[in-house]
């Protein structure tokens, strides 16, 4: 240990969560290095679409999900993609997924994920007490448009059950949609409106302004390609691509969609699979949005950022290295034009980023089984942006030895 009480904590992976995590863990005293093989927030935390989900205590693995992606593999607006010719090398992580469709085990998934998502606001809320980080957030919720009554009312049981788990869910008229969203098609009739969520306006920036917090506080960002971990005799050693060590009293895994290898060489097999997403940046404020809006049927958000507008969505199933379907780009934009007519149309760049799944959509936050030393918070799948800070108090209290808030048996690393 570096001193009484307090110990050199390496966090590896400088997204949303690992400067999250950092800063939580730094607020109790200990020693940082916050690791990363490229900038902060250059991961999945660059591009997602900025949404703090109360209601993202719904898990992905809907019964029938898997089916309806087949049925809709033509077509090219479809939320969730598989491409085939990646199939083989998915089917074990899809098997899991589609099990977690079974009523039973879908609503244990949603009570897990509501332990952490109704946590979620406060503890952004606390992170960003300072107007620095709070000049970040957006007091908007999530408000989810619909064309068709039909395809309103299957969502109706969905945010029934976010309703019961505590999420304050309205239901709007099309009067109530003009009155919060001028700038929408006069074809959205129908909306919910979750009042207690909240947006970041830029994901980046706020990745970037945690880890300068964590390092004008004290600790330290170092750039490592981090390959092999090893347990010490008092401590864990991290070794890098090009042979250089980095030595801690402990380590945290916070490497999102990239770190099932690094699970396992300290005894987890994690379940973890890249669900890709697009989005496209337009230049411009002629949409005159006032915040986010989501187009519940297509499964697409377009958010007002610092940046310009951003359009956010789609889910491909289709591994880590297979190159970007520029495709996708063009369909976000056209669905997006067609929820907002007067959209800018000047397209600044397209991105794709990973994010972390886990087939019951909960994240894997605990101890390593080979070592208290190395602990895991990764896996945050479509909600990581979310429960990014309730994650980083949950290590803290870990690290501390404090009872955290939650059931750790539901996120552990060795449920699978
Ligand atoms: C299109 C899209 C929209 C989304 N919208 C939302 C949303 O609205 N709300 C929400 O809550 N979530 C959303 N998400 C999900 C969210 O973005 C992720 O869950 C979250 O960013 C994961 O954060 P992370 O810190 O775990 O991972 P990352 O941000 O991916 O960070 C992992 C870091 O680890 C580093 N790393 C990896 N391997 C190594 C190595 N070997 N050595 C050193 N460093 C390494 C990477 O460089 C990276 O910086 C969305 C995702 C996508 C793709």
């Amino acid at each position: 240990m570096s001193e009484a009480g307090s110990e050199h904590v390496a966090v590896l992976g400088a997204g949303v969560v690992g400067a999250a995590t950092a800063l939580a863990l730094q607020k109790d005293g200990h020693t940082i290095t916050l690791i990363d093989r490229d900038e902060p927030g250059m991961g999945a935390s660059f591009g997602n679409a900025g949404f703090i989900h109360t209601g993202g205590n719904i898990p992905l693995a809907a019964q029938g999900i898997v089916r309806a992606a087949m049925k809709m593999m033509f077509d090219e607006e479809a939320p969730l993609v598989i491409r085939w010719r990646y199939l083989p090398g998915m089917l074990p992580w899809i098997r899991r997924f589609v099990k977690r469709g079974k009523p039973d085990v879908f609503m244990a998934d949603a009570h897990a994920l509501n332990a952490l998502t109704s946590r979620a606001v406060p503890a952004w809320k606390a992170l960003s007490s300072d107007s620095q980080t709070e000049r970040f957030f957006g007091a908007r919720g999530e408000l989810y448009l619909f064309r068709s009554r039909e395809k309103f009312e299957a969502t109706r049981s969905e945010f029934d059950l976010r309703r019961n788990l505590g999420v304050d869910v309205q239901e709007v008229s099309a009067d109530d949609i003009r009155q919060m969203e001028p700038a929408v098609t006069r074809e959205a009739q129908h909306g919910w409106y979750l009042a207690d969520s909240m947006y970041v306006k830029s994901p980046h920036q706020l990745t970037r302004h945690l880890a300068a917090r964590v390092i004008a506080n004290g600790g330290r960002l170092q750039k490592m390609d981090a390959r092999q971990i090893s347990i010490t005799g008092n401590g864990v050693q991290l070794t890098g691509a090009n042979g250089d060590t980095l030595d801690a009293d402990r380590l945290v895994i916070a490497t999102g969609a990239h770190s099932k290898s690094f699970a396992r060489q300290v005894g987890a097999r994690v379940p973890l699979h890249t669900l890709r997403g697009y989005h496209v940046m337009l230049a411009g404020d002629a949409a005159d949005l006032k915040g986010p809006v989501i187009d519940a049927e297509k499964k697409i958000g377009v958010v007002p950022m610092n940046e310009g507008i951003r359009v956010a969505g789609m889910i491909e199933m289709a591994g880590e290295h297979a190159k970007p379907n520029d495709k996708r780009a063009d369909v976000l934009l056209r669905l997006a034009r067609r929820l907002v007519p007067e959209i800018p149309d000047r397209l600044e760049s397209r991105w794709l980023g990973h994010r972390p799944g886990i087939p019951d959509s909960r994240p894997v936050i605990g101890k390593s089984p080979a070592s208290d030393r190395v602990l895991f918070a990764f896996g945050h799948g479509t909600i990581g942006l979310t429960l990014a800070a309730v994650t980083g108090q949950i290590v803290a209290d870990m690290v501390a030895g404090r009872e955290p808030p939650v059931d750790l048996s539901l996120f552990s690393p060795t449920r699978f």
